[in-house]
């Protein structure tokens, strides 16, 4: 027997799961996510968090996880409070409880592409049609076409991620406010990359207080540095959490994942201070390549969007075959390189240097 014999959905049949190949190469950038792991008093501080926390494993965790939203409130700033925040298993798991809670059968959801291709597939997970609109040449979205195409599609979920991932390009609020203003549901930001944007971008969280339709989306998988932790949250208007418990499985946070991203968020300090470098690596990454004649994506991420090869399956397997694995995504001809250490990136420019 295998898959098709079985009563699977019909819109499920023939897919493949997503997912980057893990595969154990010495230089890995192809999950943008932060290349430092924890110091060894994080490590002592998550240990004595997790044993605190093992005494009481025999009770479920708090369901409503209130003291971690009080700490991520705390830590976005912007005037919020637990009751504006809420936190679930990676931002997937967030953006799944949103679609869960204002997609569904007969409704429909509408994403800037090339952008992060799960907005679409959870989309479908979730039984909501996807309706892909399209960026600008530069990456960017023109305010006046995404209100007409939203004016024609009428979506009841719009995704707007900032900075976006794989272009590593970030929105002006001005753009996201008119088409918060333009769409008749809600509007989410993904901000998974914010805190690698260039300094004086602004967050969407500026925007929320005006508009209770808007969702703000943070994870502390990437310049936190904590993706094995699986901790995703959102910002919003407090009747949007409590559309968001209708559809949150009970207890889905567990007493490890809250203690230990608790402790990460009061060693903040550390494990942001790792991203100004990374920025730094970012932006001397983008000028070599742009140095090498590539075509690059201006970055506010951990990562950097280059091109365009005649053969990018060619050019990637070949940095695989030299021990650095990076991403096949994004345009047709284009590749995508995470920020590593700085030997990291080193060993990825060698590489690239002996292919070109
Ligand atoms: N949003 C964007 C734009 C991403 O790139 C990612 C991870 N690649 C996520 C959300 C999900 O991250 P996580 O579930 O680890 O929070």
């Amino acid at each position: 027997m295998n898959l098709d014999d079985l009563p699977i959905r019909d819109d499920l049949r023939g897919l493949s799961p997503y997912g980057a190949p893990q595969i154990d190469v010495p230089v890995r950038l192809n999950t943008n996510e932060n290349p430092y792991g924890p110091s060894a008093s994080l490590v002592t501080g998550l240990a004595e968090a997790v044993r605190h926390g093992a005494a009481g494993l025999n009770r479920y965790p708090d369901r409503d996880a209130l003291a971690l939203r009080e700490d991520l409130a705390a830590y976005l700033g912007h005037g919020l409070t637990a009751e504006r925040v809420w936190a679930a298993n990676g931002s997937n798991e967030v953006i799944q409880q949103i679609l869960q809670a204002f997609g569904g059968p007969g409704r429909c959801a509408m994403g800037f592409e090339p952008s992060y291709s799960m907005h679409s597939i959870i989309a479908g997970g979730a039984s909501t049609e996807w309706i892909p609109a399209l960026r600008e040449e530069d990456f960017g979205i023109d305010p006046d076409k995404a209100v007409a195409v939203i004016a024609e599609h009428r979506p009841d979920v719009v995704f707007l991620t900032s900075p976006n991932n794989p272009t590593g390009t970030a929105l002006d609020p001005a753009v996201i406010a008119r088409i918060v203003e333009a769409a008749p549901g809600m509007v989410v930001v993904d901000e998974a990359y914010f805190e690698f944007a260039r300094t004086g971008t602004p967050s969407a969280l500026t925007l929320l207080p005006d508009n209770p339709r808007l969702i703000v989306t943070r994870t502390m998988s990437k310049a936190f540095a904590m993706a094995g932790t699986r901790l995703g949250y959102l910002a919003a208007h407090p009747a949007v959490i409590e559309a968001l418990l209708l559809v949150r499985l009970p207890y889905h946070l567990s007493t490890l994942t809250q203690a230990a991203a608790r402790v990460a968020l009061t060693h903040r300090d550390e494990l942001l201070g790792t991203v100004d470098m990374l920025r730094q690596e970012r932006d001397a990454t983008v000028e070599w390549l742009r140095d090498l004649g590539l075509k690059v994506a201006d970055s506010d991420a951990n990562f950097v969007l280059f091109g365009v090869f005649a053969d990018r399956h060619a050019v990637w397997a070949e940095l695989l075959d030299r021990g650095v694995l990076i991403r096949e995504v994004g345009p047709p001809g284009w590749l995508r390189v995470s920020i590593g250490t700085a030997e990291e990136m080193a060993a990825f420019r060698a590489a690239l240097e002996g292919i070109l």
